[in-house]
Formats: C-alpha cells, sequence, structure tokens
C-alpha cells in the first residue's frame, strides 16, 4: 500500500510512519516527490491494518497499488526516475547512447572502438566478457581479462561502462570493473540473480527476456528494488514472434507501455532486436520517437570479423550517422543527446602491437 504523507509532513511524521509499517513486518521505501512524499509499504500488507496509518499527524491518504509490481509502478513513484552512472544522466530530458562491440575480443579492438564511438557521441561504453552463446562451442568472451581491457577502455575514453553478468557468484567480481551490470535476456527470469543484482547496489542494465511479457520484466526489476536498488534501465531487445526475416520482432509498444506503467527509464537496442546492421538505424530512430530515455548499439571496426554478433553490428561511420539521425529525432520529440565529453585522440591512447592468440 501506499501511505501519501501531506504536502508539509515533517520529518519526524515521515519517521514515524517508517518505524510503524517495520513493526508491522513490512518494508518502507520512501518516494520523495517534488511535492510530498510517498511512502510504500511492501510485504503482505493484510498484516497491516491499513486504516491505523490514517491516525498518523501528517498522513495524507492510503491508496492500495493495483499492480503486482509496486516499487517500479508509476502509482509509488509519479514522476521519472533519473540517476547517474558516472558522470553520465540516465532519464530526463537527455538521450543516452551506450555503444561497443557485442564481445571484447583484444586490447586493439577495444581501445580503438571505445574511442571511435565516443568520437561518433556514444556516452557509455559497452562490451560482453562473460558471453551467454546459444552453443557451448561458440566464443564464450575473454573472462576476466576481458573485463581489464573494458574497464582499460573506459578509463582513457572517460566512458562508463557496462556488461554483463551471467551468475550470481561474477557479480562482486564484475561489479568491480565495470560501472553497470547487464543482465542479459536470458537471465531476466534468474531470480537469484536478480537478487544478487540488487544487493550489489549497482547500476542495472535489465533487458527484456525474449518470451517474456512487460509484467514479467516488471516483475523482475521489482526483485531489484525490493533490495531498494533503484537504479534500474529497462532495456527492450526485441521478442520471438512467427516472423524469421529478423532475428527478433522490436516490440516498440513496449516503449509507451513501459513508460507508462512504471518511472523507470526505458532504452532500446536496436542491434538484438532486429538481427541486422541494414535495420539499426531505423529502429533506434522509431525507438527515440516512441519515448524511449536511450539506445545500447553493438558496433564492431571489422563485423565480419567479430567474434559475436557481427552481421548486426554497425560500423563506427554507420554508427556516427545513426546519432546524427538520432539527434535529430530527440530533438523533434523535445529531447537532446548530449554532446560527447570531449573525444581523446587515438593518438593519446597507447595502442602497443597486440599479439593475437
Ligand atoms: C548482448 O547484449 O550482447 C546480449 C547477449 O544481449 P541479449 O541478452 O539481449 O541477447
Ligand atoms: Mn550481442
Amino acid at each position: 500500500m501506499l501511505i501519501i504523507m501531506k504536502v508539509d509532513a515533517a520529518p519526524q511524521e515521515i519517521a514515524a510512519v517508517v518505524e510503524r509499517i517495520e513493526i508491522s513486518g513490512l518494508k518502507a521505501h520512501l518516494s520523495q516527490g517534488k511535492e510530498r512524499t510517498i511512502i510504500g509499504a511492501i510485504g503482505d500488507t493484510r498484516i497491516a491494518r491499513q486504516e491505523s496509518f490514517t491516525q498518523f499527524p501528517g498522513v495524507d491518504r492510503i491508496m492500495p497499488i493495483s499492480r503486482p509490481y509496486k516499487l517500479c509502478s508509476r502509482e509509488f513513484c509519479p514522476e521519472d526516475s533519473t540517476f547517474k552512472v558516472q558522470n553520465v544522466a540516465i532519464g530526463g530530458p537527455q538521450i543516452t547512447i551506450i555503444a561497443g562491440p557485442c564481445s571484447v575480443e583484444s586490447r586493439s579492438q577495444m581501445l580503438e572502438i571505445a574511442h571511435a564511438v565516443k568520437e561518433a557521441g556514444a556516452h557509455m561504453l559497452r562490451g560482453g566478457a562473460f558471453k551467454p552463446r546459444t552453443s557451448p562451442y561458440a566464443f564464450q568472451g575473454m573472462g576476466e581479462a576481458g573485463l581489464e581491457l573494458l574497464a582499460e577502455a573506459g578509463r582513457l575514453t572517460g566512458l562508463p561502462t557496462v556488461t554483463e553478468v551471467m551468475a550470481t557468484d561474477q557479480v562482486e567480481l564484475i561489479a568491480s570493473y565495470t560501472d553497470m551490470l547487464q543482465i542479459g535476456a536470458r537471465n531476466m527470469q534468474n531470480f537469484a540473480l536478480l537478487h544478487a543484482a540488487g544487493e550489489s547496489q549497482h547500476p542495472i542494465l535489465l533487458k527484456r527476456g525474449m518470451s517474456a511479457t512487460i509484467e514479467e520484466l516488471l516483475m523482475a526489476a521489482e526483485y531489484i528494488l525490493s533490495h531498494n536498488n533503484r537504479r534500474v534501465i529497462l532495456c527492450e531487445r526485441g521478442i520471438r514472434t512467427f516472423e524469421t526475416a529478423t532475428r527478433n520482432t522490436t516490440d516498440i509498444n513496449a516503449i509507451p507501455v513501459l513508460k507508462s506503467l512504471s518511472h523507470l527509464p526505458v532504452i532500446l537496442d536496436p542491434s538484438h532486436s532486429t538481427g541486422n546492421w541494414q535495420y539499426v538505424s531505423a529502429v533506434a530512430r522509431a525507438a527515440v520517437a516512441a519515448g524511449a530515455d536511450g539506445l545500447i548499439v553493438e558496433v564492431h571496426q571489422a563485423p565480419e570479423q567479430a567474434l559475436s554478433d557481427g552481421g548486426q553490428s554497425l560500423k563506427p561511420e554507420r554508427f556516427a550517422a545513426m546519432v546524427r539521425q538520432v539527434r535529430a529525432i530527440a530533438e523533434a520529440v523535445g529531447r537532446f543527446v548530449p554532446a560527447s565529453n570531449q573525444a581523446i585522440s587515438l593518438s593519446e591512447i597507447s595502442l602497443p602491437a597486440v599479439v593475437e592468440a
């Protein structure tokens, strides 16, 4: 249930309500709006008598939360959530662009592509080190060595980083290297991992499962938020349908639907949702027009040689063109794409000859 405090409720009145919630065996979550504080009493609310809260000074009214997900619902937090990952703002009027290769493959590849995506306007850097591959014989990622390279590329370009975590026992290690943890489509309902991601208090990029409903995605986010980790981005990445012309079907509807049901920022992955670089820019533009708060895009300097997802990876020049187009669309819908920080020239990055295995 939601306990809506009066506009002029005093801090000690809020504290008294929180104490009572906790005594009742529930968890109290505060949503500090521009005007007033809303306190979510989460848990089995049947055990707490709702009316008793109306007696507390400073309480305006009590409202049940009608949705099965609570903390990520708009009812709990009517205003859009915004937060920062290092110096990059997520949510709000700006569009955040995350770009980089599907997989970290080598130092030269990673440093070169990090520089290129930054130059083209990306705000954050992606790169998988632990890869969820359909085949056990496919490239599984470089593991910790890949995390080191991603972190180095992030440091040298000033771009905050994101990489996938596949198992609970990887959370601590991966969080020590990266600024945001990605939970991939295949793990969206790995509940132990969702709990661990929540406990980590690290920002989380949560991708929609390829066969998951919007409600299931929001329930997955709820696991993370239930640990009071509110820095969660929801990511639409295409769902399975009868259509075989593309790898997945971009559920563009999910963007306005998620934005209306939840206060969390919503981004789109046009790379996995199409599976083909030729469609990536068009779908990226559509996402921003539909209200997405950002994009996560796969970019590779030599897609034909990529160890994973080359067919859906943009070359840097095409990615730069996509950013220009997205910037125009953003302005048309009252948003903007911030300039990437001052780009570092490639000559400033030491790129020793890399001996490939
Ligand atoms: C990825 O981002 O490379 C990835 C594996 O994504 P998804 O989980 O959406 O398939
Ligand atoms: Mn990929």
